[in-house]
């Protein structure tokens, strides 16, 4: 199936004014309300009054970003500002007002992943998803990803007959449309639960566009390296770009490790990092963790850290091995049913661990130079290596 793909220009006060509309001046100011008397923002800014709010938020809009340092934010700023501005006049109600419902959401959706890691696991703890990526380069590039979850998550093909990207495009939905820096992306794997720290505070910037900056993975790992506070993730990423140099980018909170890829091949997966100091830091995390909640030394969690360094070991057995560094090949990978713990294809049969009830609900490769994705979905009949690809072949619209 062929998918024409749009470029339009990105923008942000139209934009704004859409979502300013869509969400109304009533709505808008009766989320402020609830979201005043949330308990999860109780420890952070719940206990400012509404004055010193505004003055935090005013002060935040309107200083600007160091440009030296921070040449990107100096550039995103005034997008950032235009947004709200369009999202005010949309809504039909002031800028402030508009910036302290921004704020709020923001600082919610942060307590509300940190509060997620501050509460003990229960006795029958679970795993409940994760991920694994890989690219192969060799005279092409492919990059390949299992995304596992618990059955009831099951995943429908794209009802997508086109897509539209902004200029400057920051790639990526759906993939494998590539970034205008030519960087394509497989993906993530979480490496959630011990990375427990909180997110800081740096509205307006609620997200930060790396792709849009980036022209070269070197440039990818330079701007994780320059954008810490801004990049808080909390787990492992692969990238690749036109001149098949591969990275994996292990991240959590302010810390990153870059992973070069070796001899073209690079992969990463759920509660691993391959980075030397980023997998020492999440297994001092991972101990903590334990202590913390007295977490017993055969119980899921430390099963599941075992798990996790096995199935990396074995992604990179089989990414070694020989073959065509293409389609069969990341199959290959994806389509392991080795008789460790946890396959990289996941089935949900009775002899596997118990404290496992993921499989492998979605799996696809994809061809960058073709912008080809071949996409294929376990259903309760049939699980993910049973099934016929769905393909979808992206076509950037001239
Ligand atoms: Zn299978």
């Amino acid at each position: 199936m062929r998918i024409p793909v749009y470029v339009v220009e990105d923008r942000p006060y139209d934009e704004g004014v859409e979502e300013g509309k869509a969400l109304g001046p009533e709505t808008l100011r009766e989320e402020v309300r609830s979201l005043r008397e949330d308990p999860l923002l109780e420890p952070s800014c719940g206990q400012m009054s509404e004055a010193e709010l505004n003055k935090l938020l005013q002060e935040r809009m309107e200083t600007e970003p160091d440009a030296g340092a921070f040449p990107e934010l100096a550039e995103l700023h005034p997008e950032v500002i235009t947004r709200l501005r369009g999202k005010a006049d949309g809504a039909g109600v002031s800028l402030q007002e508009v910036a302290l419902h921004d704020y709020l959401k923001y600082r919610r959706h942060q307590m509300h992943w940190w509060k997620m890691y501050q509460i003990p696991p229960p006795e029958d703890a679970r795993s409940a998803g994760g991920c694994s990526g890989v690219i192969l380069v060799g005279d092409e590039i492919w990059l390949g990803k299992n995304c596992d979850c618990t059955p009831e998550e099951y995943g429908t093909p794209r009802a997508t007959d086109k897509v539209v990207v902004k200029k400057p495009r920051t790639g990526y939905a759906p993939l494998p449309v590539v970034s205008e820096g030519g960087i394509a992306d497989p993906g993530g794997a979480t490496v959630g639960i011990w990375m427990d720290e909180q997110h800081e505070d740096v509205w307006p910037y609620t997200s930060f566009p790396l792709l849009r900056f980036a022209g070269s993975v070197a440039e990818v790992a330079n701007l994780y390296q320059r954008y810490t506070l801004y990049l808080p993730g909390r787990g492992a990423h692969g990238y690749v770009d036109r001149n098949g140099e591969a990275i994996s980018v292990d991240n959590g909170f302010r810390r990153v490790g870059v992973s070069r890829a070796r001899d073209g091949l690079i992969w990463y997966t759920e509660g691993y990092f391959q980075s030397e100091d980023m997998r020492q830091f999440l297994a001092e995390r991972r101990e903590v963790f334990a202590e913390r909640f007295d977490i017993p030394l055969g119980s899921y969690h430390n099963q599941y850290f075992a798990d996790c360094s096995v199935r990396f070991t074995n992604m990179g057995r089989l990414a070694e091995l020989p073959g065509d560094r293409r389609y069969k090949h990341i199959r290959t990978v994806l389509e392991d049913h080795s008789p460790f713990p946890r396959a990289l294809c996941r089935h949900d049969v009775p002899e596997r661990a118990d404290y496992d009830r993921t499989i492998t609900l979605v799996s696809y490769t994809m061809d960058y130079a073709r912008r080809t994705v071949y996409e294929r979905y376990a259903t309760p009949e049939r699980y993910c290596c049973q099934q016929q690809d769905h393909v979808y072949e992206y076509v950037i619209q001239a």
